[in-house]
């Protein structure tokens, strides 16, 4: 049955609608999501849910996970996966064992290319850290570390489980056993003054990690935060400033800023981002993971059931799925801007057209009013954002939002 609303020539054809597609599909990665956290976090939005994951809940989960893949495979049939991100949640309160047992299941199912980078997200406290030299021999080839801060007074407000002597020996154990890692850290903390930022930002910079994301603590709806929300949290002018010292300490570091909020010394930029911000594909299993699909009907983002054990019923049911969504021309627009734009170099303009499947003339004048106002770059070739317009990215970004 043609949907409703579809094109009468279409109707009368018997065809779907025409949706854009790349001609060809673009690079896949894998995304995994484990749920659970030791506790809620009282800034975090994202899908993690305290308690559960205990030992019969792991391995259930786990057999969920890959009747999950099981269910997609068809939507990927042939096609090589490049990269695997592990995220949550908390992953590594999953036993090096059980992380095995899940690569060995994904490369039983998945062509996954030689070299594939293979991130795991991990939470610096004792039990974990004891547990990274057990990813390394499991697969995970990159490790990324949720440190936020290494100050014990800001840990404590953020509601974070570790204290700062276990987030140094957490990166000291990472660059034990892994060439890439990454540390996680926040900026603008409730009661952090610039002094207390550069302390931070000594630290880690005497760890010399490879990679490093840096992001300001903004408050989310449905947080704890966003109902009891700290007064003492540094406004939008003294957060500007240490951006501003971040980029600072990052650049003195040797590190390279590529993205908006992530550095990277050469040969150590996370693979599985950069494919995401290049618009290429993305599978996503797990509660709540999201996807982004390209086959021959165009181009499908899917949402999974968000809470675990509706999650896991549903995945029993064979409907891992909840909602699916074709994007049209106008979401391709955005959502490529959206993703491209975040890259510090850019993408090649012809890169659009090759991940979409459309013409760079739907952009219509967006993209001269945009260089006109000093938010894009004036050369044709590439899409990128100026410095003024990644300071501004979300006014440049919604420039690409109407039809
Ligand atoms: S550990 Fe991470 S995922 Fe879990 S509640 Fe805290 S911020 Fe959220």
């Amino acid at each position: 049955m043609p949907e409703p609303g579809a094109p009468r020539a279409a109707v009368l054809a018997g065809l779907r609608p025409e949706s854009p597609r790349p001609a060809s599909p673009p690079a896949l990665g894998l995304y995994v999501h484990l749920p659970w956290c030791l506790r809620k976090c009282p800034y975090c939005d994202f899908n993690s849910h305290e308690r559960g994951g205990d030992d019969d809940d792991q391995e259930a989960y786990l057999d969920a996970l890959i009747a999950d893949l099981e269910t997609a495979l068809p939507a990927i049939w042939g096609r090589s996966v490049s990269t695997v991100f592990i995220g949550g949640g908390t992953p590594s309160l999953f036993p090096p064992e059980r992380i095995e047992r899940l690569l060995d299941a994904i490369r039983a199912r998945l062509r996954l290319l030689p070299g594939a980078e293979i991130t795991l997200e991990a939470n610096p406290g004792t039990f974990e850290r004891n547990r990274f030299a057990g990813y390394a021999r499991a697969g995970v080839t990159r490790l990324s570390i949720g440190v936020q801060s290494f100050d014990d007074a800001a840990l404590q407000r953020l509601g974070r489980v570790h204290d700062s002597v276990q987030a140094e020996a957490a990166i000291a154990e990472a660059a034990e056993h892994f060439e890439h890692f990454n540390v996680d850290l926040m900026f603008a903390l409730p009661g952090q003054d610039m002094a207390g930022l550069e302390r931070d930002l000594a630290r880690v910079r005497a760890w010399r990690p490879p990679h490093w994301s840096c992001y300001q603590l903004t408050i989310e709806p449905n947080t704890l935060f966003a109902r009891f929300t700290p007064p003492d949290i540094p406004g939008p002018d003294p957060a500007d400033e240490m951006f501003d010292a971040v980029l600072a300490c990052a650049a003195d570091s040797g590190l390279e800023r590529y993205e908006v909020s992530a550095f990277a010394r050469p040969g150590h930029r996370c693979r599985y981002n950069l494919e995401v911000w290049r618009f290429g594909d993305y599978l996503g299993i797990g509660a709540g993971a999201h996807g982004k699909i390209s086959g021959h009907d165009g181009v499908v983002r899917q949402v999974r059931w968000r809470h675990p054990r509706r999650y896991m019923a549903e995945v029993a049911a064979g409907r891992p799925v909840e909602s699916e969504r074709r994007l049209d021309a106008s979401d391709m627009v955005f959502e490529f801007a959206l993703n491209a734009l975040r890259l510090v170099e850019g993408v090649p303009s012809a890169l659009f057209e090759t991940q979409t499947g459309l013409s760079l003339a739907v952009f219509g004048s967006r993209l001269a009013r945009a260089v006109e106002d000093g938010l894009l770059d004036p050369d044709p070739t590439v899409l990128r954002a100026t410095p003024l317009g990644l300071r501004f990215l979300n006014d440049l970004t919604e420039r690409f939002l109407e039809a």
